[in-house]
């Protein structure tokens, strides 16, 4: 499809994200598991939802599928309106670069780049120019508290640090959507609790949607909304 075909087929006020009928099975020998059946859910631009749901429940899964790194056996993702199921590899790839970020529970920054190197790539594979993309990435940087981190490398940060960078990388392109899996899994309290702003103020200044795994419910409940999955269906926690 091509971009203003795209731009028209997105409706200005469709969900940043809409799962419909999501279904995905594992087939493990002679069993075959069912993680997501009949899964739907709406992503709203600007708002943040928490995804909380014991482990080994589908809660990666369902990111990956929404975040389109992974196929669902019946169902279709919108991304602002726009079904993505019958698209090609490079066009889905295109979308997952320009309207989708992800952030993993390990920081996964490329060790021999600098934080400022690291949140510059995702913005020249899409085709900045590299004194456009360092601009933006110092801005980012500076604005999550890590104007005096550029030039470190992963290596020569701490773990709060590793994953504010990762999380600049993975706005860097200004994404319709942010994906976090279990991002503060691997931090304590203290770092959590800074790394969850970083999160949330993003979510605040640029309107992007946010839907995070996590198991943390003090996190959870300071989020606008807050779902989980059960037998393959995603609920509303009140
Ligand atoms: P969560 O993130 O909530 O812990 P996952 O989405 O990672 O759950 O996994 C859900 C279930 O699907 C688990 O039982 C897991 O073992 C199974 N699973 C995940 N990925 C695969 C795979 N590639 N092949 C087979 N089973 C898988
Ligand atoms: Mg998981």
């Amino acid at each position: 499809m091509s971009e203003a075909a795209m731009e028209e087929a997105g409706e200005a006020d469709a969900p940043a994200v809409y799962l419909q009928g999501i279904r995905r099975q594992y087939v493990q020998g002679a069993a075959t598991l069912t993680i997501l059946d009949e899964a739907e859910l709406a992503l709203w631009p600007g708002q943040s939802v928490a995804l909380v749901a014991p482990s080994g429940s589908g809660k990666s899964t369902l990111l990956h599928i929404a975040g389109l790194l992974e196929h669902p056996d019946d169902g279709e993702v919108y991304i602002g309106g726009v079904p993505t199921t019958a698209m090609s590899d490079a066009e889905r790839t295109q979308i997952r670069r320009t309207e989708i970020g992800f952030v993993y529970q390990s920081h996964r920054l490329l060790p021999e780049f600098s934080a400022l190197e690291n949140v510059m790539l995702p913005q020249m594979i899409r085709g900045l120019k590299r004194k456009e993309a360092a601009k933006r990435a110092r801005e980012l940087l500076a604005y999550l508290g890590l104007g005096e981190r550029v030039t470190h490398r992963p290596a020569e940060l701490s773990g709060g640090e590793q994953q504010r960078v990762a999380i600049a990388r993975a706005v860097a392109n200004a994404p319709r959507v942010l994906f976090a899996d279990e991002p503060t899994g691997n931090l304590d309290p203290h770092t959590a609790d800074h790394v969850f702003q970083a999160l949330m103020q993003l979510v605040h200044a640029t309107g992007v949607a946010m839907l995070i795994a996590t198991h943390n419910m003090e996190l959870a409940d300071r989020m606008d909304r807050r779902v989980s999955i059960r037998d393959g269906q995603v609920i509303e926690l009140t």
